[in-house]
């Protein structure tokens, strides 16, 4: 790999902020200043210092998103923009995806990784991963008819959902807190007790919260402390 690539997607900027970093001589290689950043490294044998610091490829990289109304969890979508459009290339150096999916209407907590195991621990039903929902509904609601998630409800495929739990908000918004992720799994529970779904936000993923300050379209990069408070 290329010094600059490395250095870019060890998380030191831009590809034009390491060129500047390697031009003004923060950059070793084997204990050598760096003269190009067109040099080959080994990542598995050279040892690349910026300053004092020596630096490892990041393997694995852990992304919160709020994700916007409008895009697309999907890496590519002829008609809609992908959250994928809202990171920048530095980012994109390995096979990233979503971790489960969010509707196009529906925003909020999105995590996307490289690590497709992770993935698979936290969206398979059998772990009892929490994902929490803001749901506002058309409709007031009325607490019978939602008493019967905490069974589980069959949906218009004769599938029976896990129990949820909901906490009522006020009279149109709920907290529910799912374990699974089926297809359109919120708004097809809620139309199977006759209320149809208006706005729909996740805001926690195990003991994961979306972050407040991050306003819809605006990511962060998770350290693996902060990615696997999911579990
Ligand atoms: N349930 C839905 O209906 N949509 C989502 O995006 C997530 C859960």
């Amino acid at each position: 790999m290329r010094l600059d690539r490395f250095l870019a997607h060890s998380g030191f900027g831009t590809r034009s902020e390491v060129k500047r970093l390697i031009k003004e001589g923060f950059v070793k290689v084997n204990g050598e200043e760096a003269k190009s950043p067109n040099l080959k490294i080994d990542e598995s044998r050279d040892i690349v210092q910026v300053g004092e610091e020596i630096v490892r490829l990041q393997k694995w990289v852990y992304i919160m998103m709020n994700k916007p109304r409008g895009y697309v969890c999907s890496n590519n979508d002829p008609f809609s923009p992908t959250v994928f459009s809202l990171i920048p290339e530095t980012l994109k150096y390995r096979n990233l995806h979503t971790v489960g999916r969010l509707d196009k209407d529906a925003e909020g907590l999105l995590i996307i990784t490289n690590n497709g195991e992770y993935t698979h621990r936290v969206i398979s039903p059998r772990k009892h991963i929490e994902k929490e929902y803001i749901v506002r509904l058309e409709r007031e609601l009325c607490e019978e008819k939602i008493k019967v998630f905490e069974d589980g409800i069959v949906l218009d495929d004769g599938y029976k959902t896990l129990p949820a739990k909901y906490t009522i908000i006020d009279d149109f918004t709920v907290s529910l807190t799912i374990h699974e992720g089926k297809y359109h799994q919120i708004k097809r529970m809620f139309e199977s007790i006759g209320n149809k779904v208006v706005y729909l936000k996740r805001i926690r993923i195990g003991k994961l919260r979306l972050d407040e300050n991050l306003k819809p379209g605006k990511y962060k990069v998770l350290d693996e402390l902060e990615a696997f408070l999911v579990f």
